[in-house]
């Protein structure tokens, strides 16, 4: 009976997982997923403490380790969550992905270790769990310091040759370890466990800045590929579809990142662009930009027809989604027809600007995705583009020299004229010049995007 009980519970776990990826897809949905797939994962623990039994029978023992690491843990996950600042996500995502690497090389440790079978079907999944999952967790942490400036980049051939030197000998221990399993003996999994370690660090350590998101999907899948390791030791069907899905998911976040900017895997994980030091576009020379004023600025949005707002990592570091909102309503008071153009790299992470509206409230039809924004660009009056930069550099398109040439960007030139909402002529994330700047159509608005856009409501209001 406890055996039925125990599949029921993970079938019913397992079912949640897939809706709550369903509609993790739309930012409408996401919270609602979220929370369905949490309820399942508690299910299958419920389940696994209540009815799990060993061969001989006997119930999950150690209750208090059990329930004393599920409060610890919730209770800091809980408080990271809750005073996270939207600016720092995607460190906690990396944090997070982490913590869940090492979990599975924990795993993956304690049954190598008090194990002696010599079996290749357990060697192989024991040592891919020791190595995914520790480099998993080196790697994550070396990006959670990289997001949060605390390590910068290195990066050279000779830690390419290294890489790749490092990856051939966790193979080929590997294989020895499995095909011949008294050679290496427990030494084995000591030695692979600190070359995962090293590798973890130094896979990440040279990728550029502006890749960090490309590095995070692949980290997340990677995290869940560990995982679903840890379900094969187990034979535990929940943790291993649990581990498949996420696993997958994020494979497929990789590929849609890769494709967002126009690149290949292989080509992010060698070295491209990125970072402040790699590589910069056309010098701006001798070229002038051209400044407006508030009052004009406010004459331009109001007396348009169309008028769309781009949003970039400006908005999220001045935490003016609220006011962007209010700013837009403002201008459909006066009858102008606002929509946001999103580009699916703006930000820090993936999806951080449809986040940071809908915790404004902005209403989802508003927020139209990059590849349908680019079509309405021509009939736009007025692009203002709020703290954005990387995802509206024209040089993506026309200077085959720019390391981002080849990216897809937001074609905000087409329009008839642009507002560049920001601090100073500084460049983006990925360190290059913006010749958009110095583009006949476009003016620069500086000062704090949250400042500039509640004076803009406020000259609206005197109009
Ligand atoms: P960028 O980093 O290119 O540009 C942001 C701009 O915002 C800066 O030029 C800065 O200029 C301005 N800014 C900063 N603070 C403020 C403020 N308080 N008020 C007004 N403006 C401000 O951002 P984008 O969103 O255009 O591009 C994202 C970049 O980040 C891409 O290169 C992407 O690859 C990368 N990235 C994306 C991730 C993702 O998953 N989405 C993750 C990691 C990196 P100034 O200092 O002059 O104000």
């Amino acid at each position: 009976m406890s055996e039925f009980l125990l599949e029921l519970f993970y079938i019913v776990g397992c079912v949640t997982f897939i809706i709550g990826l369903r509609k993790l897809s739309s930012p409408d949905s996401a919270r609602q997923g979220n929370n369905i797939a949490a309820a399942g994962m508690t299910l299958a623990i419920l389940g696994t403490i209540l009815f799990h039994k060993n061969e001989a029978g006997e119930g999950i023992g150690n209750l208090a380790w059990i329930v004393g690491g599920l409060v610890v843990g919730s209770a800091i996950g809980y408080v990271m969550a809750t005073r996270v600042k939207m600016t720092a996500m995607p460190q906690m995502v990396s944090f997070f992905n982490g913590t869940g690497g090492a979990t599975s090389a924990i795993i993956a440790c304690m049954e190598f270790f008090s194990s002696d079978s010599t079996d290749w079907g357990f060697l192989l999944v024991a040592y891919l769990g020791i190595v995914v999952g520790t480099v998993t967790f080196s790697g994550s942490m070396v990006a959670y310091g990289k997001l949060d400036d605390k390590i910068k980049d290195v990066s050279g051939r000779l830690m390419t040759y290294l890489n790749w030197l490092m990856l051939a000998v966790i193979l080929v221990l590997m294989t020895m370890g499995i095909l011949s399993p008294e050679t290496l003996g427990a030494n084995g999994g000591w030695i692979l466990l600190g070359l995962s370690f090293l590798y973890g660090i130094f896979f990440v350590m040279p990728i550029g800045g502006a890749d960090m998101p490309v590095v995070i999907a692949l980290l997340n899948s990677l995290s869940g590929i560990a995982g679903a390791f840890g379900g094969l030791i187990y034979s535990n069907r929940i943790m291993l579809i649990g581990g498949i899905l996420v696993g997958a998911s994020g494979l497929i976040l990789t590929a849609l990142m890769c494709k967002a900017m126009n690149r290949s895997l292989m080509n992010v994980l060698i070295g491209g662009f990125g970072g402040g030091s790699a590589g910069s576009a056309k010098a701006s020379g001798e070229q002038s930009y051209r400044e407006v004023t508030l009052n004009d600025a406010a004459i331009m949005c109001a007396y348009a027809s169309k008028v769309c707002i781009v949003p970039g990592y400006g908005l999220a570091v001045a935490q003016a989604q609220h006011v962007c909102h209010d700013f837009e309503k403002s201008l459909e008071k006066k009858g102008v027809e606002v929509y946001y153009a999103i580009h699916p790299v703006a930000g820090r992470m993936p999806g951080h600007m449809n986040v940071l509206l809908a915790e404004a409230d902005v209403p989802y039809p508003k927020l139209v995705e990059m590849d349908d924004a680019n079509p309405q660009m021509p009939n736009t009056d007025v692009v203002i583009i709020v703290g954005a930069n990387d995802v509206v550099n024209p040089a993506a398109e026309d200077d085959p020299g720019s390391p981002i040439y080849g990216m897809p960007v937001i074609k905000v030139w087409e329009a008839k004229s642009v507002i560049v909402m920001k601090r100073s002529m500084r460049p983006g994330y990925a360190g290059i010049e913006n010749p958009l700047f110095f583009h006949e159509r476009a003016k620069m608005l500086f000062g704090d995007a949250k400042d500039t856009l509640s004076k803009l409501v406020g000259e609206l209001k005197n109009l």
